[in-house]
């Protein structure tokens, strides 16, 4: 992908001098079509923008606010993430490709509007290459005044808007823990099997729903109480670091990244893994030692793609459309079976199953975006 920044920034003539204060840095990442260290000493903006590959259509990807030790952990959570987000994107065919964003703030009141702003005109810079929405620290509040300065936004409350992407992500959750019981146990059937949850917050809130209508017997645990209190007549409350230690048949992290590491492997006492949060293995060797273990590890970037299907008919031309977001959704069933399938015929790990089918998707162009994206909250479409 080439870029050509300083065309980009000339272009917007009636802001040129505002535009001239950014400092566009490529750092030529091996392996990622361009990475941005994007500077702004007027508006104290360090954000990061990466963009890892575009094969299948404009790079997509929330932006996270949060506060780092270092900016190389930024730049890692924003390399990570970002690769994420291709795999993702290509297992579900959505027509996209893997962007992620990071504003990297000192302190929470950091978070302010002039710096949220100043993300836009750097998202705007891009001109369409990079689309952002919410992700950690960037609930759809942040996303409007970023959407002040830059139409290359999804998410926004209008009426062509897929809105709250939690619910399609716990449906495919849930259809990815039947396909997972499928394996296990030749039978979807959820009635008298355990699952204990981590993290009870927007995805687990609708998850929950779902998995004890059909009978299953819950677990939950979350850091924040408050989480856990209205599922008390539902579930069985465990603290938070005893989650990994009850003996169920699919574990279900939902909460932060990178739970599933040399440490909790020891203590899981779980048939399966199967959840919604981002990268959760620490490293990709820990998906060997889940096998090691016997537990079948569901990739976290095919189950938890719901929300980025529903987002992605945003983009089309027609608009949202919740009714082909379920019926592409309901395909992670059987994408889930098909990886456990490789896995087992190639002697490999159902994550580096998921990581070749992804690329062989992307090698033969499979789902590849024909049409250009569609931003109905403009009226810049035709
Ligand atoms: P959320 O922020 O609403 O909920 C996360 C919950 O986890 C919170 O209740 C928090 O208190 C809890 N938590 C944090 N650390 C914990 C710990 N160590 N132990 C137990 N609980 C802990 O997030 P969400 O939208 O429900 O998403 C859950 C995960 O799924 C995240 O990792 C997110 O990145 C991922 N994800 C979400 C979506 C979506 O549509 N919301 C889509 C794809 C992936």
């Amino acid at each position: 992908m080439s870029i050509d920044i300083q065309k980009n920034i000339t272009k917007k003539k009636n802001n040129i001098k505002k535009y001239l204060d950014f400092t566009f840095e490529n750092l030529q990442i091996e392996g990622y079509e361009a990475v941005y260290k994007i500077t702004n000493e007027k508006t104290n903006l360090l954000a990061i923008i990466a963009m890892h590959d575009t094969t299948l259509g404009t790079a997509l990807g929330g932006t996270r606010i949060a506060k780092y030790k270092s900016f190389d952990d930024a730049l890692t959570d924003a390399l990570r993430l970002s690769k994420g987000m291709t795999y993702k994107a290509a297992m579900s065919e959505v027509g996209l490709g893997g962007g992620k964003s990071v504003i990297v703030i000192k302190d929470n009141k950091d978070k302010t509007e002039k710096l949220l702003k100043s993300f836009g005109e750097a998202v705007a810079i891009l001109d369409g290459k990079y689309v952002c929405s919410e992700d950690m620290g960037c609930t759809p509040k942040e996303v409007m005044v970023i959407h002040e300065k830059t139409k290359y936004v999804v998410g926004l409350p209008h009426e062509k808007s897929s809105g709250n992407p939690s619910k399609f992500t716990a449906w495919g959750v849930f259809k990815g823990i039947l396909a997972t019981l499928k394996k296990l146990y030749g039978s979807a059937s959820i009635k008298g099997k355990t699952i204990a949850i981590q993290g009870m917050g927007s995805v687990s809130h609708y998850l929950i729903e779902h998995l004890f209508w059909q009978g299953a017997d819950i677990i939950i645990s979350d850091i924040d109480e408050t989480k856990l209190k209205k599922f008390a007549n539902v579930a069985k409350i465990v603290k938070a670091e005893d989650i990994y230690k009850q003996p169920c048949d699919i574990f279900v992290p939902s909460a932060i990244g990178g739970t599933i590491n040399d440490e909790t492997i020891k203590d899981l006492q779980c048939k399966a893994i199967c959840g919604a949060a981002n990268n959760q293995l620490l490293e990709d060797r820990h998906a060997q030692a889940l096998k090691d273990k016997n537990i079948l590890y569901a990739p976290d970037f095919v189950v938890n793609a719901g929300g980025l299907i529903n987002v992605s008919f945003e983009l089309d031309r027609e608009g949202y459309c919740p009714i082909k977001s379920r019926n592409k959704i309901d395909n992670i069933y059987t994408s889930i079976l098909e990886i456990f399938k490789i896995a087992e015929q190639n002697d490999i790990t159902t994550n580096e199953a998921a990581i070749k089918l992804a690329q062989f998707k992307m090698k033969s162009g499979i789902g590849r975006r024909a049409d250009k994206l569609y931003f109905h909250h403009t009226k810049e479409n035709d």
